[in-house]
């Protein structure tokens, strides 16, 4: 009988402290092979610390981490070996240009003569940077930089890439771009952990999600499972001829509704049944307390909605466990 593969990523009981912050508090999750994976949380919630420690370039206060088995903190080379790290700033190579960027990369990782040629010129036809090849690194738009990056991360041929917000401040073509290169990535059976505040684009692109929250995991789970509604809710997008307000007032007044989301012509809000008449006896309410309703539809579950129920369970749970 075969063995089970090991996990691609396999992360236990990680934990890192600056001084008194506990910026990774106990974090444990395992990536299998092939998969993508998104990385969520809020700003410090432990993403970056989290993935630097994943790419050998900190250590864990405790715990341990294992990339295809191989632990991270005791055997580093060998780690570097299989991951390929995309740090979400670009470091200063200003003044170099693209071929002269991947070739110091290529030389580093001790590639040489045509071995080191075709590393390159593989990279740069995946990223697409053949035509920028003799462009200054300090005159290339933000998305040129980022698949330069991604390039630079795939010079030796990585099982495991640890990509850090690669998609940030990217205009809509250029993310769509990187989208299509990760695609390409986990179709030839990488794995991939990619970190981002931007959770539709993160859903598009991965096999499941990880929800990160003050250093703690707290969901792990794909983004179908997510959004198929298990909350007993009714999610409903709203609009109004003219001031919005008197919407936002009433959602927050009245009984088996939640205000989610404010928008510009409306609201999302929630009703706390899956009941139609329920649904309709709101819509009846609105109606009579005088609302000029010009729109009114149920709406699929948005990861965000997940997300902050999730949050907000946890918040709920502390504070059932807190004395008064
Ligand atoms: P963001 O989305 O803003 O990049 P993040 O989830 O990646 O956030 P981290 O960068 O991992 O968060 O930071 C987690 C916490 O650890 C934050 O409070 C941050 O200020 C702190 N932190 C990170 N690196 C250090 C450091 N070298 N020294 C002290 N504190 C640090």
């Amino acid at each position: 009988m075969t063995p089970p593969a090991l996990p691609a990523i396999e992360v236990i009981d990680l934990h890192r402290n600056f001084g008194n912050l506990k910026a990774v508090d106990g974090v444990s999750f395992k990536i299998e092979k092939g998969t993508v994976v998104g990385f969520v949380g809020a700003n410090g919630a432990g993403k970056t610390t989290t993935m630097r420690i994943l790419a050998t370039l900190d250590y864990p206060t405790r715990g341990t981490l294992k990339v295809s088995g191989i632990d991270v903190t005791q055997y580093p080379a060998e780690v570097r070996a299989k991951i390929g790290w995309m740090p979400d700033s670009f470091g200063t190579y200003h003044h170099m240009t693209v071929i002269e960027y991947l070739d110091f990369f290529a030389r580093a990782l001790g590639f040489k003569g045509q071995e080191r040629t075709r590393r390159i010129t593989d990279v740069m036809d995946f990223a697409d940077l053949a035509p920028l090849a003799d462009r200054l690194i300090n005159t290339l738009s933000k998305g040129m930089g980022q698949r330069l990056c991604l390039g630079r991360s795939l010079l030796h041929d990585p099982e495991v890439l640890i990509l850090d917000e690669p998609a940030a401040g990217l205009d809509p073509k250029a993310r769509v771009e990187l989208k299509h290169l990760i695609r390409i990535l986990a179709e030839e059976g990488k794995t991939v952990l990619i970190s981002s505040h931007i959770l539709s684009e993160l859903a598009e692109m991965c096999d499941s999600l990880l929800f990160i929250n003050e250093g703690r995991i707290i969901h792990q789970g794909s983004a179908e499972s997510l959004k198929r509604d298990d909350s007993g809710s009714t999610i409903i997008r709203v609009e109004v001829h003219g001031d919005t307000r008197a919407l936002l007032e009433w959602a927050q007044m009245s009984p088996h509704v939640k205000l989610k989301e404010g928008l510009k012509e409306g609201a999302r809000i929630e009703v706390d049944s899956v009941d139609d008449q329920i649904t309709a006896d709101v819509l009846q309410r609105m109606i009579k307390d005088g609302l000029q309703i010009i729109e009114f539809h149920r709406e699929e579950r948005k990861l965000e909605d997940a997300f902050i129920d999730i949050l907000e369970n946890i918040e709920a749970q502390k504070n059932q466990t807190t004395p008064a």
